[in-house]
């Protein structure tokens, strides 16, 4: 699932703030010197306000002398997106658990499936699991085959995590980059009595603070949508997987391109470029490139499908759900981002109906 996207490139990195406002300073006016214009600013840090840099902000000059300095002063490009993705989350999951329940992502349904409520909405979001498990062929049924460690890679409360736990006796770490998710999913644990098995933390999935072949089973719901560099994301997936384990991504991509097409057409791409301001999201691939990131990996076992047509209900019920009177209230109460976000839904229907977004899943085995 999305978080909003609030333009961060008119935004200096956080890292800057640990320099100060001099710092800030200095890069506005570098900033505008590089773009053609010498007047020195003193607008609060992180923040390109005047109408002439504005409209050099429509021009690519200005995004280009941001993405320079950046580079040059932040060692990490990511920390905006990063922040932008915690806030998200930390503002619009309480509202989200209110109407949707526990789990954060798409519910699987049969490809006839008219008229659900939202109660059948609940249960396609837990029937979601259990598909992707079937169709990764982890194995429930011989206990001494069943995954024992698990990690849920971008957990949210932690919907999973509690699942897997449950289903296979397994014990589970989940990491999100969202403190207050986090938090709410321990307290969640704590109330179900499975702390002993399932326990949450904030941290980075391109980062993880796991050892090496850890785990049987490595469980990436909806958030590999959010992660800026795939290739890395999946390095650490195949890195933190113990041999043998499963690999499992379940996400968000743009359609495969066509023999003989380099890149989606302008359209297409300017609506991705819409969802992807509106939503808190990084560039976009194709199931394609997420098998040759697997085969690079030389992961075993690789298969995929588009179940675009199985989650087809499920974005119509959430723009339903969220003209209800309590969601209303609880968006307004949660603020902007949350609001941008709810807006930015129908987008999100076009693309599915265009054929530009496929759900995929992704399925794969490390060696032993
Ligand atoms: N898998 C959960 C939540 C999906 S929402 C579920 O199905 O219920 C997306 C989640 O990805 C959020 O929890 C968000 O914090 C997490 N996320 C996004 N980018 C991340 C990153 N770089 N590292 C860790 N978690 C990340």
């Amino acid at each position: 699932m999305a978080a909003i996207y609030t333009a961060p490139l008119t935004r200096f990195p956080r890292g800057l703030k640990i320099h100060g406002l001099n710092l800030n300073i200095e890069c506005n006016a570098e900033l505008s010197k590089r773009a053609g214009d010498a007047r020195p600013t003193n607008r609060r840090p992180g923040t390109i306000t005047s109408s002439t840099s504005r409209k050099m902000l429509e021009q690519n000059t200005v995004c280009q002398a941001a993405t320079e300095v950046r580079s040059e002063l932040d060692p990490d490009p990511n920390a905006d997106l990063r922040q932008g993705i915690a806030d998200f989350y930390d503002a619009s999951s309480e509202v989200w658990e209110e109407i949707w329940g526990e789990h954060m992502h798409h519910g699987f349904y049969d490809v006839s499936a008219q008229d659900v409520s939202l109660c059948d909405h609940r249960a396609a979001q837990m029937r979601m699991i259990e598909e992707t498990l079937s169709f990764a062929a982890v194995p429930g049924e011989d206990e001494s085959k069943r995954p024992k460690s698990i990690v849920d890679v971008g957990c949210g409360i932690g919907g999973s995590s509690r699942y897997l736990a449950t289903k296979y006796g397994a014990t589970v770490k989940g990491i999100t980059l969202s403190p207050l998710q986090a938090a709410r999913a321990n307290a969640l644990t704590a109330a179900a009595s499975l702390s002993n098995k399932v326990e949450f933390q904030v941290a980075d999935a391109l980062n993880q603070p796991f050892p090496d072949g850890q785990f049987d089973l490595v469980w990436s719901m909806e958030s590999g949508e959010h992660m800026p560099d795939k290739e890395k994301f999946m390095k650490e997936l195949v890195r933190v997987a113990a041999p043998g384990g499963f690999i499992i991504i379940v996400t968000w991509c743009h359609r495969d391109l066509l023999p003989g097409e380099v890149s989606l057409k302008p359209s297409e791409q300017e609506l991705l470029d819409k969802i992807c301001k509106a939503y808190y999201l990084p560039a976009w691939c194709s199931p394609s490139d997420y098998v040759k990131l697997a085969q690079a990996s030389s992961l075993q076992d690789i298969k995929t499908a588009d179940w675009s047509d199985n989650v087809a209900p499920f974005w119509p019920a959430v723009i339903r759900s969220a003209f209800s009177w309590r969601a209303i209230a609880g968006v307004l109460r949660s603020g902007w981002k949350t609001l941008k976000g709810a807006f930015a839904m129908t987008l999100m229907v076009k693309g599915y109906k265009q054929g530009l977004i496929k759900f995929a899943v992704i399925t794969a085995r490390k060696p032993a």
